[in-house]
């Protein structure tokens, strides 16, 4: 299937900047951790591994280390802005977040904020946040630490929920005597819904006209992705769909966290079956530089165009 070279080149994004405009909308790579490596067979368990170290060869160590054989996988939200809004998409792990069985997520002190605040967006500058799905990683920012309380981060934002998926852990913590998600729905989640500034919302709900959900279950029961669709240029960012850009060439490897493996696997073939060749900018939460950008067929998978 053929590319759209002059929509890519037009739209394409800049990784010198991590960012990128789509007419009159950018979007921003906005970091909490840069980069943390995971054990390939922790994470993708059923990736072929003579494959994996193919795929090493040709991504590179930071990528696929071969010797250690593990993938590295970024943490960062994306900053949306429209000439109407300022859109905040997935809040990471972050600070001050108690969370003794994940180390590199316990007790933060990390830069998230400056690094919005170096792309020009005040915390206050935020009309809306969305998470694709509620793990501990895509709700952190949610909210922050003050005076021993959890508040929303952003104040002046309404925080959107697919209500499939905020039902969902409801219904897990119900029936939990511990608490799900390392902490994450007690401590990003509830104090939200508290404050009155959440919104739950249909998994296809549309914030204004070309920025829309669109429902991708599997990961999660709920898990959405944010299309972004201006003019003739397009992105996606899906969140957790994929974790690691060996899932674009192999999308029949769910990661070790998908709740619905064969459904993840599935979401992710049709995500990728629906933007493959059309230039659509394919912006997941955990991909590392340079492997943001449009996809192409490739055999039976597909291939980041970089
Ligand atoms: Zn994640």
């Amino acid at each position: 299937m053929a590319s759209n070279p002059a929509s890519t080149a037009a739209h394409g994004w800049n990784h010198a900047q991590a960012n990128c405009a789509l007419g009159d909308i950018t979007i921003d790579r906005v970091v909490d951790m840069e980069r943390l490596a995971y054990s390939a067979k922790m994470m993708l368990p059923t990736a072929d591994e003579a494959e994996l170290r193919r795929l090493a060869a040709e991504m590179g160590p930071r990528i696929i280390d071969p010797v250690t054989m593990s993938v590295s996988l970024s943490f960062h939200a994306y900053v949306v802005r429209t000439p109407k809004h300022t859109i905040l998409v997935d809040t990471c792990c972050g600070n001050d977040k108690e969370r003794p069985q994940r180390v590199d997520w316990h007790r933060r002190d990390g830069p998230f904020l400056n690094n919005l605040r170096a792309r020009g967006v005040e915390p206050e500058d935020i009309d809306f946040v969305m998470c694709t799905h509620l793990h501990a990683d895509h709700v952190g920012w949610n909210t922050k630490l003050v005076d021993g309380k959890w508040v929303p981060t952003f104040p002046n934002a309404q925080y959107l929920f697919a209500e499939v998926e905020y039902r969902h852990w409801i219904q897990q913590q119900a029936e939990s005597d511990e608490p799900i998600m390392h902490g994450s729905h007690a401590d990003s989640v509830l104090p939200v819904m508290d404050s009155g500034q959440a919104k739950l919302v249909a998994v296809d709900h549309e914030i204004e006209t070309g920025i829309y959900f669109q429902p991708a279950f599997g990961h999660t029961p709920g898990t959405i992705v944010l299309h972004v669709d201006s003019q003739d240029a397009q992105a996606v960012l899906c969140g957790d769909v994929m974790h690691h850009p060996a899932q674009v060439v192999h999308p029949e490897w769910s990661s070790a966290f998908c709740a619905d493996p064969i459904q993840s696997a599935k979401s992710r073939r049709e995500l990728l079956e629906r933007v493959a060749g059309t230039g659509t900018l394919v912006l997941p939460a955990h991909f590392l530089a340079p492997y943001y950008g449009p996809v192409e067929r490739d055999g039976d998978g597909f291939r980041t165009v970089i």
